[in-house]
């Protein structure tokens, strides 16, 4: 795909284009394509393609390249998470239709089935409103607990030992911090609410394995070889995005010595809406409230590691397991029970340098991937997707025009860095033995401990991002 990108690019460059058209030079020019990567050529100011450059590197040559081709949609969509979903969704009240192709999504998939995500998550503030007003929420309520609070506890055994600090969400008026919600359940009601939704079309495939976007439109094709045409294209393929490279949209990833195991449990003690967050030198272990069931209570678990440590914690039993995390609740939340199967994520790091470029939109992980620490990955992707319904609303002419992308991508750019720098931070400040940074964490944690004012303060910048709060995200009705 970068081939063909490429070659179109360094044609716009040096006004080659439209003279390539005629075989065989197309091949000709991709095997020089072959030696640039994307990258270098928008570093030397390579101009998109236009309509008729990208038809003759991208179409296979014993397929026509016309109106009878492929498929056209306003809006075309590649992958199918929870942030890609909501996208969707939000793209569909701005006014648009959008054609979603990505694997799970059709009644006879051509895919596998999707893999279960054994994940929860902790959607705060505005998020619920956002499912609210895509007609999720009611699908995903009775499956979701309430977060009243936050407790941190410095578990790092360091000489300098910080106090507990507990985040009440009625000391800033709310009634929660938020919803805990299974991510299978998630998916499942954003997937029912689009198959519902007569503006979104849902196209099973086994991926998007080409993307090439041009001056007046995006072209996508399926691995099955099927193309479709739209004036905008929502990367919503995750991080390993196909779409966003087509773009030429960079990226800075970085990994961490860590690894989080996730699983979810019954308890004997109850845990009263509070989520609570262990800091130890090698990362978070933090427990967060599920809806009590008929056994009793619940509560989802995300415990960092090194990755050896990560790995051995998978092999035990169960029995074995149980007893290593009753010993590092210490009691909290009594005996275990009904424990549930455990998967394990590496962490890693990713940030797109813009959200929005060349007819293209990065939605959730295809543009920001960070640690499961304070819960904003998928919040942030939220606000991705009612970023662009805001960008998109009230528009009639192209929705992919650079205005368009532009408007989106300064809309995101300043939740995005802030996000980054202060999840990154607050996890280097566990990982670090330095003493000044841990006299400064602990010292932070005193304050907040003491202070309401500072508590309030910091539970406001965690739960809502610089600048308006878009449409979409507008409080509702308290749940
Ligand atoms: C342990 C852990 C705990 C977390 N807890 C929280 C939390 O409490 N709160 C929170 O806000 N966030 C949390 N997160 C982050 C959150 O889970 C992610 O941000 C979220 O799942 C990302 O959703 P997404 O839709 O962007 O990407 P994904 O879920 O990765 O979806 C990408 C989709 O694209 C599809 N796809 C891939 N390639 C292609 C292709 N070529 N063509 C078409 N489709 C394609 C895939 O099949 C998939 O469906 C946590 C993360 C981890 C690791």
């Amino acid at each position: 795909m970068q081939y063909f990108w490429a070659v179109g690019a360094v044609g716009g460059r040096r006004g080659l284009a439209l003279s390539t058209v005629a075989e065989p030079a197309p091949r000709f020019f991709r095997q020089i394509g072959a030696y640039c990567s994307v990258d270098t050529l928008y570093a030397f100011g390579a101009a998109p393609m236009t309509d008729a450059t990208v038809a003759s590197v991208l179409e296979p040559t014993d397929r026509p390249f016309g109106d009878t081709g492929h498929r056209h949609a306003d809006v075309v969509m590649a992958g199918a998470g929870p942030a890609g979903l909501a996208a969707a969704l939000a793209v569909a009240q701005a006014g648009q239709r959008v054609t979603v192709l990505a694997p799970g999504v059709g009644p006879a998939g051509l895919a596998p089935a999707r893999a279960i995500d054994l994940r929860t998550t902790a959607v705060l503030g505005d998020g619920i409103a956002y499912l609210q007003r895509l007609g999720v929420w009611e699908r995903v309520a009775a499956v979701s607990a309430p977060l009243a609070g936050i407790r941190l506890i410095d578990d790092r055994n360091g000489w300098f030992r910080a106090p507990e600090v507990l985040f009440r969400a009625a000391e800033t008026g709310r009634v929660a911090f938020g919803y805990n919600i299974p991510n299978a359940p998630l998916v499942a009601g954003l997937l029912a609410a689009a198959t519902e939704n007569a503006a979104v079309t849902l196209i099973e495939t086994r991926g998007v394995v080409r993307a090439a976007p041009s001056t007046e439109s995006v072209v996508l094709e399926t691995q099955e070889g099927l193309f479709f045409r739209a004036k905008l294209a929502i990367a919503a393929d995750g991080r390993a995005s196909v779409v966003r490279a087509a773009a030429g949209i960079r990226t800075r990833e970085w990994s961490y010595p860590q690894t989080a195991l996730v699983v979810s449990f019954g308890h004997s003690r109850p845990h009263d809406g509070i989520s609570t967050e262990f800091h130890r030198a090698v990362g978070p272990f933090t427990t967060v409230p599920l809806p009590d069931d008929r056994w009793g209570h619940a509560s989802s678990l995300v415990w960092v590691e090194t990755p050896d440590e990560a790995a051995r914690l998978m092999a035990l039993g169960d029995d074995a397991f149980v007893v290593a995390v009753e010993r590092r609740l210490g009691g909290l939340l009594g005996r275990l029970r009904n424990l549930g199967p455990r998967a394990k994520f590496p962490l890693k790091g990713l940030m797109a340098t813009t959200t929005g470029r060349n007819r293209v939109a990065l939605i959730g992980e295809a543009a920001h991937v960070v640690p499961p620490i304070g819960a904003q990955g998928l919040n942030l992707g939220f606000r991705d997707g009612a970023a662009l319904a805001e960008a998109l609303s009230g528009l009639n002419g192209d929705p992919g025009d650079a205005v368009v992308t532009t408007r989106y991508a300064r809309a995101r750019a300043a939740d995005l860095v802030s996000r980054e720098i202060g999840i990154d931070l607050l996890n280097r400040a566990l990982l670090t033995n330095m003493a000044p940074l841990q006299a400064m964490r602990g010292l932070g944690l005193h304050a907040l401990a003491n202070s309401p004012t500072l508590r309030r303060a910091a539970v406001e910048m965690g739960l809502r991002p610089p600048g308006p709060v878009p449409a979409l995200m507008q409080p509702l009705a308290e749940v």
